[in-house]
């Protein structure tokens, strides 16, 4: 029976993609078009655009009892999309209401015991993408298309690295991908089409728990291999991975295939497009990922996959990412010193930061941090300053942005460093670090100044690179005008 072995792919729809009623007709034509071509779609999606980042000021307004209008602008965006899909009040209220109504005691209750623990947190973010898959379900059932919504707790369990922060365990959390035959076998009974929220999770106590900001694509991998997926595809806001950030170099060129080391490069680096965690978790399982843009459903976008376009060293991508914190060791004794470097390591490790980039000279270790990726708390940067000061002298240098050129064998692509080399001319650069994996060249410069460095490193070494096999039309040819270009 054809059913027996259906041919699972997973498309997930990010933020932008599921907040106006004209995507959501997109939406309906690739779940057909899916269904037509012969596989069986589960989707996932992420909560409305803005509507993460308002659950977390939310929550801390909550602990002020500041909460009222951040409640009612959330409240707005749910209402302004419902109104779009053509849901009158009463439609809406049965699609979102009861979970509507239980966010708000959530919230009331964090004013009123004015506490805010990781794992309340971690509720109240969950909500953004319940509402929002209650709406795309209904709205995906008006446009003929009999969809099952499920909950995302029901099918993601997080497992426990031992190595986090209580805090990570709760908003940062991980799991399995590995092939899972019962969830495969539930979820081929079901008669309709499968929709879910992503960054969701529970933890093995039954509790909720999120995957991390921008987790959603994370969510939509860990299923796709428990389902050994045929493939992920991605659908967000530009149709793949480009040579820089669109939106910060327009003549940024589509990455029309990548192999999943290269992907993860520009992810980790700082390339927003995919999230870092949902690589590894299918480059193991060789299911292949797709990134496309509802906004141009027709362009080609991206394949992450094996081996793809094996070749001589080649530049890909210049990533930035910002919110880096320095921190800066310094100590005479340290030269020929035995063991500096563990002591020094170990504070961070005690205080549950995880360190990104180094590097050493005689009398100075440097260290960068990424805030974001560390859920930085007030305190934790200052508890690890009062431990390394009792083996250095310590200074910590705020709002940096790390710079990175990636692509395959970077050593052998140095000498043509040198007239970029004359930008870093005027710039105060705290940091320089070649990856080990020889993928990425590393600069850590104030953050203020990173755009204009990715723009000026962007022209001098990729904008006329290599084979249209790889390097496919730019941001401005795909979509003249599209992006503000004034930033
Ligand atoms: P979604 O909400 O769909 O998950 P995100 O905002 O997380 O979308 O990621 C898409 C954004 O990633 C794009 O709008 C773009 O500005 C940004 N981005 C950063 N670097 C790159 C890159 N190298 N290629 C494509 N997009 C990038
Ligand atoms: N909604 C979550 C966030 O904004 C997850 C996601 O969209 O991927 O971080
Ligand atoms: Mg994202």
């Amino acid at each position: 029976m054809a059913h027996e072995h259906p041919r699972w792919i997973v498309l997930k729809f990010g933020g932008t993609s599921v907040s106006s009623a004209a995507n959501w007709v997109t939406i309906a034509n690739v779940v057909r078009a899916r269904i037509a071509a012969g596989y069986r779609p589960l989707i996932v999606h992420s909560a409305l655009s803005g509507v993460t980042q308002g659950l977390e000021t939310l929550a801390s307004r909550a602990l002020t009892r500041e909460h009222a209008e951040v409640f009612s602008d959330i409240e707005a965006r749910h209402q302004s999309l419902a109104a779009g899909l053509g849901f009158t009040r009463d439609e809406s209220e049965a699609a979102i209401g009861p979970d509507r109504r239980e966010l708000r005691a959530l919230v009331e209750g964090v004013a009123l015991v004015n506490e805010l623990t990781p794992r309340t947190r971690a509720r109240l973010l969950a909500f953004g993408e319940r509402m929002a898959t209650r709406l795309g379900a209904e709205s995906l059932r008006r446009a003929g298309i009999p969809v099952t919504w499920l909950d995302a707790r029901d099918l993601l369990t997080s497992v426990d690295r031992g190595n986090g922060s209580e805090a990570a365990a709760y908003l940062s959390a991980e799991c399995d991908a590995a092939a899972d035959s019962a969830l495969t076998a539930r979820l081929g009974q079901l008669a309709g089409v499968p929709l879910t929220q992503g960054f969701t999770a529970r933890n093995a106590a039954g509790e909720t728990v999120v995957l991390g900001r921008g987790g959603s694509d994370t969510a939509a991998a860990y299923l796709a291999g428990k389902l050994s997926a045929e493939h992920l595809e991605i659908w967000t806001d530009v149709p793949g991975m480009f040579t820089a950030d669109p939106r910060v170099v327009p003549s940024a060129r589509l990455l029309r295939q990548l192999d999943y080391r290269e992907a993860q490069e520009i992810a980790t680096t700082g390339s927003k497009v995919l999230h870092p965690r949902c690589i590894p978790a299918l480059r193991e399982r060789g299911i292949p990922i797709h990134v496309h843009s509802t906004a141009m459903p027709d362009v080609e976008g991206t394949v992450i996959r094996r081996g793809a376009a094996e070749g001589p060293a080649q530049l890909k991508a210049i990533s930035c990412k910002k919110s880096i914190v320095l921190v800066s060791m310094e100590t005479v004794g340290m030269w020929q010193e035995v063991g500096f470097l563990a002591k020094a390591f170990a504070a961070f490790g005690r205080c549950g930061l995880s360190i990104d980039l180094v590097s050493t000279s005689e009398t100075n270790v440097t260290v960068s941090l990424d805030e974001e990726a560390n859920l930085l708390e007030a305190g934790m940067l200052e508890r690890v300053e009062d431990e390394l000061s009792k083996i250095c002298r310590v200074t910590i240098i705020h709002t940096c942005a790390a710079v990175s050129l990636v692509g395959r064998r970077i050593r052998g692509l140095l000498y043509r460093l040198g007239p970029a080399l004359q930008l870093f001319e005027q710039q105060r650069i705290h940091l320089l670090s070649q990856a080990a994996s020889d993928l990425n060249l590393t600069v850590v410069v104030d953050e203020d100044q990173a755009d204009k460095l990715v723009r000026l490193l962007h022209a001098q070494m990729i904008a006329q690179a290599g084979s249209p096999d790889v390097f496919g039309p730019s941001w401005e040819e795909l979509q003249p005008g599209a992006l503000d270009h004034s930033t």
